[in-house]
């Protein structure tokens, strides 16, 4: 199975005899023509604007591979130590403006089409968004490539290539609806498909022991990955990584052509689409057996693929003798959150049975290869997977699993003893990869120990006896009889297996997003394992590359950026971004900068026009929450807090509406999970808040609510430079990090939020006056869960009162119920406001009255933005990236001669 028949080139096999001149105008232009005659994607005629788009972006993708052949060959060459990033998502929005930008041949291009009759922006919007992600996970990878690439780092990306990505959103009265995403309808000019790169993957099948014990995973079903490969190029270098993304397709041998000669078209198009449905959706639902199969297929074509092409890599690269010990001087794997912990037994899997290595040797390899980053801390989201599912689909890997699962109990018992088995056994419980597995028989032996010596036994029980008097305990503790027994699971429970225990098990580094993630990992969810191995566990606060979301997004901040710190340096250095500060006072930076504001603002009005139809002022303060509708990030309190604004504002008379309103307009954007039907309802409530609002002729420019349909990275970019309020208000302990928080105060965007996630080193560095902070902390959320749970909570007046506003009908027929219920625990409904929703609202709304107070000021307000530009430069991806590269992989610049 393992055969790899198709190596790729070695480095000297392929003459260097390219043009790699830097291109002028001129010759782009001709490159362009050329495209649009020679490659061609659209029928000959006119040179329109979709031919137009499709032809730079081919002449662009020259200039990439002639930079990514030579990086290929150079790191081939000098066989360094490269780090692979495997991630299910990559959202990596539209290539052609950022390739250009990090090219820094943006101006040529823009001047080339002039030539031709195009604007540049006009050629740039008719990409479609390669949306392989869902939120900030998705993004986090994709900066993380561009800054990989950016800063020399000799690193890969490994990913899936969805067919029809998450899905596309959109509104209707309904509330969402969602389509199927079909972005590679009209081709994709930045792939390339490796037709000579692709690994066999099987599911199901048997192991069959040899006499020798070794092991030979057989049979079952077999289908093909094959790579697609984008080149990602750094900005200012001549380094181009590689983003390589896996497709699915039938292997020849499976395509039974008797039956189809046969007439049977059925059974034999069966193979076809079984192997290619593997990568048509992302995160396909799960509800179901299918679903659930389909979703461990995913990750095991990732882990598979992926692993065989690192490892064909390193053989190729060892030359003649192949010593697999220093695999991980060569090579670090790391795994973006759990859908990747396939990797672990693959590695051992292939180690073992193709290479031939000992289980020790395989296991002590892939322990100092892997590594794991964490990304969220909600119990119902830490991944599981049911044992005999995957037991069916991956039976060799379920052996190499138990097996793990066996060291670990080994590790536990010896880190515990035996002397209270009560702990003991209650760490196993917690710890164990399995749960509600029966502990191995090796290990039961050892813990049920043989009948002992009546005599002795009297004696421990007359010494024991002794002791529990001394520290006056319960008798039962210390019956010796109980002790001896490790109680089995109940066999009615599901087996599971827990990807996040074996990533830490098999991992050598486990790392946390934000430094306030990262203590609850060591100090609550993996705190057992932090006790063990305290040395695995780092934090890594996430970061945003700030060309995309800066330095190309938008242009009239860079502009004046560059202006005051006297150097366009910032882009890689952000630390220059601090220079900011001494000015923040000055006026003729803060009129200038009003006016960078305020020409962004208009962009996002005729956006919001060309999307909604609804029409906005820019004179409004624009007050953003874009990010995945989920109640944990509490989009919940930012719209009930609109609708108590809202009732404020019909009690007031005209005269003081006009007078003591500060004028809103509040955009949200974001997708629900297709079947998280509170997320749903939730969108449904704001569309329909936004539509009774924006029509009531009482309120005029006052007040907007907006929802913005299928937010993506290229919505981002058009809103996060024209917001001037945006909201990060997750229940406090939930939001890992967040990333869009970042991005707003790098653009210049005054946060309110609650201490969570990376809002808290936001907070820190931007000064505690430039951020408005509310809600309750983290440490408090327990107790005050507890406190509801007891009927002990008093709701503040206001909530009351929204709440009831909201029941009352204003909003329309649609039941609120569900969703006012919930918030409240009313029987059926659920959860008894477990997001703290009410609890938070008061200094929610508290804080809001600060936000308008000091909007009112609007010299404060420049300065407060000001400062947050000037004090995120921590929050760059490089940062992130060096740190990654230095604390857990261990690999240096490698730079293009
Ligand atoms: N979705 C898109 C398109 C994004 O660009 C981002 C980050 O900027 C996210 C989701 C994540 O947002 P958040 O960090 O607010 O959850």
């Amino acid at each position: 199975d393992q055969k790899q028949e198709l190596k790729e080139p070695l480095a000297d096999e392929v003459p260097g005899t390219l043009d790699t001149s830097v291109p002028d105008s001129a010759s782009i232009a001709s490159s362009i023509k050329y495209h649009a005659e020679f490659t061609p994607s659209f029928s000959p005629g006119k040179f329109e604007l979709p031919k137009a788009y499709f032809a730079t972006a081919e002449s662009v993708r020259d200039t990439l591979i002639i930079n990514w052949n030579a990086t290929y060959h150079y790191y081939e060459k000098l066989n360094v130590k490269q780090a692979y990033y495997l991630s299910m998502e990559y959202l990596q929005g539209r290539a052609l403006l950022n390739a250009i930008g990090n090219l820094e041949l943006s101006g040529a291009y823009a001047e080339a089409l002039r030539k031709l009759g195009h604007n540049l922006e006009d050629v740039a919007s008719q990409e479609r968004d390669a949306a392989l992600g869902n939120g900030g996970l998705g993004r986090l990878a994709s900066c993380f490539l561009d800054s990989l690439a950016t800063l020399n780092y000799p690193a890969w990306g490994y990913g899936l290539r969805y067919k029809y990505g998450l899905f596309k959103q959109n509104i209707t009265k309904d509330g969402q609806e969602e389509v199927a995403e079909n972005w590679l309808e009209m081709g994709n000019p930045w792939e390339i498909v490796r037709n000579d790169v692709s690994y066999p993957v099987k599911f199901y099948g048997e192991v069959i022991s040899g006499p020798d014990g070794s092991k030979e995973w057989v049979g079952g079903e077999n289908i093909v990955a094959l790579a697609y490969d984008v080149p990602v190029p750094g900005y200012k270098t001549k380094t181009t990584i590689n983003l390589r993304l896996w497709s699915t397709k039938v292997a020849s041998e499976e395509f039974d052509l008797c039956a189809f000669n046969a007439g049977d078209h059925a059974t034999a198009y069966a193979a076809l689409k079984n192997a290619e449905k593997i990568c048509y959706i992302l995160y396909p639902g799960d509800e179901s057996i299918e679903g659930k199969t389909l979703r461990l297929k995913q990750q095991y074509t990732l882990c598979s693929a992926s692993l065989q092409d690192i490892i064909t890599r390193f053989e190729r690269r060892s030359g003649d003798v192949v010593d697999w010990g220093k695999l991980p001087e060569k090579v670090a794997v790391q795994m973006n959150d759990t859908h990747p912990t396939l990797c672990i037994p693959e590695l051992i899997r292939i180690l073992m049975d193709v290479k031939k290595l000992s289980w020790e040797e395989a296991w002590n390899i892939t322990k100092r290869t892997v590594a794991y980053t964490n990304h969220t801390v909600l119990p119902e989201a830490l991944e599981k997977w049911s044992l005999e599912l995957m037991q069916d689909l991956l039976p060799r890997h379920v052996e190499i699993i138990k097996k793990i699962d066996e060291e670990l109990v080994q590790t536990i018992i010896d880190e515990y003893g035996q002397e209270d088995l009560h702990l003991l056994q209650q760490k196993l419980k917690e710890m164990r990869i399995l749960a509600n597995v029966e502990l191995p028989g090796t290990v039961l032996e050892l813990l049920v120990k043989p009948e002992e010596d009546p005599i002795e036994e009297v004696d421990t029980a007359i010494e024991e006896s002794k002791l529990v008097d001394e520290v006056d305990q319960p008798e039962e503790e210390d019956d010796p009889e109980e002790k001896k027994v490790i109680p089995q699971p109940d066999p009615e429970l599901p087996k599971m297996v827990r990807m996040a225990n074996l990533c830490v098990a098999g991992g050598f580094a486990v790392n946390g997003v934000a430094e306030i993630h990262s203590e609850i990992v060591k100090e609550e969810v993996f705190n057992d394992f932090f006790k063990l191995w305290p040395e695995k566990f780092q934090n890594k606060t996430n970061g945003v590359t700030p060309r995309r979301w800066i330095r190309f997004c938008n242009p009239n901040l860079s502009e004046i950026i560059t202006k005051w710190t006297g150097t366009d340096d910032w882009t890689i250095n952000t630390e220059k971004l601090a220079i900011l500060r001494k000015f923040a006072d000055n006026e003729d930076l803060q009129s200038e900068w009003r006016e960078a504001k305020r020409r962004n603002k208009i962009k996002v009005a005729a956006f919001l026009k060309e999307k909604t139809g609804y029409v906005v002022s820019p004179d409004a303060m624009f007050d953003v929450q874009v990010k995945r509708i989920h109640e944990y990030k509490r989009q919940l309190l930012n719209i009930l807090g609109i609708v108590y604004r809202y009732k404020k504002m019909k009690e007031m008379t005209p005269e003081e509406r006009k007078t003591r309103s500060v004028p809103r307009v509040c955009i949200f954007g974001g997708k629900a999970f297709a079947t998280y039907v509170q997320a749903k309802r939730i969108v449904k409530f704001i569309t329909d808040v936004g539509a009774t609002i924006n029509h009531d002729p009482e309120i005029g420019d006052l007040l907007k609510v907006v929802f913005v349909p299928d937010y993506n990275v290229s919505v981002a970019e058009v809103l996060i430079p024209g917001s001037e309020l945006s909201q990060h208000i997750s229940t406090a302990g939930m939001e890992a990090s967040g990333t869009s928080n970042m991005k707003f105060a790098m653009n210049g965007c005054v946060l309110i939020g609650t201490l969570d996630g990376a809002n808290v080193e936001i907070r820190e560095e931007v000064g505690e006056d430039n951020f408005f902070l509310f809600g309750a902390r983290a440490p408090e959320i327990a107790g005050l869960r507890k406190e509801r749970a007891g009927g002990k909570f008093v709701p503040d007046a206001r909530f009351e009162e929204v709440k009831a506003y909201v029941r009352s009908g204003v909003f329309g027929p649609y039941n609120y119920e569900e969703l006012m219920g919930s918030l409240e625990g009313n029987e059926g409904y659920g959860r008894a406001d477990y997001f703290l929703v009410g609890k938070d609202f008061p200094s929610y709304m508290e804080c809001q009255e600060k936000v308008d107070e000091a909007y009112r000021d609007q010299k404060r307000w420049t300065k407060m933005s000001i400062l947050n530009t000037a004090g995120s430069y921590k929050f760059s991806s490089d940062r992130t990236i060096h740190e990654y590269a230095r604390d857990i992989w261990g690999i240096e610049p490698v730079v293009l001669p």
